[in-house]
């Protein structure tokens, strides 16, 4: 009892002083004071699976981020109007992930912050202000990018000079070739926005399309798509916020479609839960911008961020995050699949790497179950597993582990699952 009440104190309490905006996880939110790898601990001691976070994409306090944040905080942390080594390396490094044509990297705090950025920088190389979304889409909160997030709530204002492409639901679709279908209505857009005087700067898109419920689709099918906004006089703007950083088994989601974007935003993994993240783009694409606009963000690209972020990179490396992505994230989407064969609440599976969707459903059908989804996380929460929701309905189980998700982690998530689905 008086652990209901401390509870409901701290919940008053937290209203009252951080106001409305904010929103707990679950009918009886957590309290976590401590984690290691993929688990997760509350005052009492008692341990929850992750199967949600993508921050700690190493895992939970891993020591070797840990180590390099203390050690660089103990002996300077400023910022980038003085010269610092830990950004020129890791600049390097992190370019050489990607395609040689993006050869510049700025850095900032949030994927909101560099979802910014890379629109305007596409808006000053391009000339155009029309940018084109999923019509789920979530890219950040700044004011400009709330505009261009239609997921954020439809009674919120968008931005005039945006337009929405609808989501490539290969589940409910009924299109045999999905690039050619995205690419026509990226070009129906382009042409609305042209009938209304707007200029046409840019595509931006998560390629695993996360809020718009996990959509990777077959490999390479946004090919067409990326041609039809070059063909277009756009740029891609591919946001990497989610699927970045070996989550999906390359290196970038993008790697999956073998283009190349123009821009490239990432962040949340990519400091392992030190807030850091990144625009790279190429360098004329970058230069309209540049030559109108200084740039300056206080703490971003700090020495401690970039120590975070340099030892998370390696660590991934070591640790071999994107063949445990391909392994681990291929064991789970199979089991994920049997499953579904015995349970029509799941009608549909979908993933690439560690990053997977299960859509649920009203039985024999393809029509979203919101309330049933919710019981589901609910029950897994009960049973100390820890996922959570998206898509437009919120009804599809969204399924993004630390990268180090292992063969035990499976078990305990799919076994809490099963037990759900069975015994609610
Ligand atoms: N892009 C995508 C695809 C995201 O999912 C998010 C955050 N959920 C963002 C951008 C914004 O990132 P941040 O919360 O770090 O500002």
């Amino acid at each position: 009892m008086a652990d209901l009440d401390e509870r409901t104190r701290s919940l008053a309490e937290r209203r009252a002083i951080l106001g409305p905006s904010y929103r707990l996880f679950y009918h009886h939110p957590l309290n976590l004071v401590r984690g290691r790898g993929t688990r997760l601990f509350d005052g009492d001691g008692t341990e929850y699976l992750d199967v949600y976070n993508n921050i700690p994409s190493l895992g939970h306090s891993h020591p070797a981020v840990q180590e390099a944040v203390s050690r660089q905080l103990g002996l300077i942390n400023t910022h980038t109007r003085y010269l610092h080594e830990n950004i020129l390396d890791y600049a390097e490094d992190l370019l050489s992930t990607m395609p040689g044509e993006l050869n510049h990297v700025m850095f900032l705090l949030s994927g909101s912050e560099a979802n910014d950025l890379a629109v305007r920088v596409a808006q000053a190389y391009t000339g155009g202000t029309g940018i084109i979304v999923t019509s789920e889409a979530y890219h950040g909160n700044t004011e400009l990018i709330t505009k261009l997030s239609p997921s954020i709530g439809h009674d919120q204002p968008m931005a005039i000079d945006m337009r929405m492409i609808p989501t490539p639901d290969t589940y409910r679709l009924r299109t045999e070739d999905l690039g050619t279908w995205m690419a026509e209505h990226v070009r129906k857009q382009a042409a609305d926005m042209r009938r209304h005087g707007i200029a046409f700067a840019g595509l931006l898109i998560d390629d695993i399309f996360s809020s718009d419920g996990v959509f990777p689709g077959k490999p390479g099918f946004l090919k067409p798509v990326v041609e039809a906004v070059h063909e277009l006089g756009g740029v891609y703007i591919a946001d990497e916020v989610q699927p970045g950083f070996t989550r999906t088994g390359t290196f970038w989601g993008f790697e999956r479609h073998d283009v190349v974007p123009d821009i490239v935003t990432m962040g949340k993994p990519m400091a392992n839960g030190i807030a850091c993240s990144a625009v790279a783009a190429r360098e004329d694409v970058l230069d309209a911008f540049a030559q109108s606009s200084p740039y300056f963000n206080t703490f971003a690209g700090s020495p401690v961020a970039m120590a975070a972020a340099q030892a998370t990179l390696d660590a991934m490396r070591e640790e071999d995050t994107m063949g445990n992505a391909r392994r681990i994230g291929g064991v789970l989407l199979e089991e994920l699949r049997s499953l579904a064969r015995e349970f029509p609440q799941i009608g549909d599976v979908r993933g690439a790497g560690l990053f997977i969707g299960a859509d649920v459903v009203a039985p024999g059908t393809t029509d979203p179950d919101y309330p049933a989804a919710v019981r589901l996380i609910e029950g897994m929460r009960e049973r100390r597993v820890l996922t959570s929701l998206c898509g437009p309905f919120g009804n599809v189980l969204k399924i993004r582990p630390p990268l180090v998700f292992d063969e035990s982690d499976v078990d305990w998530f799919m076994s809490a699952l099963r037990d759900t689905l069975r015994n609610g």
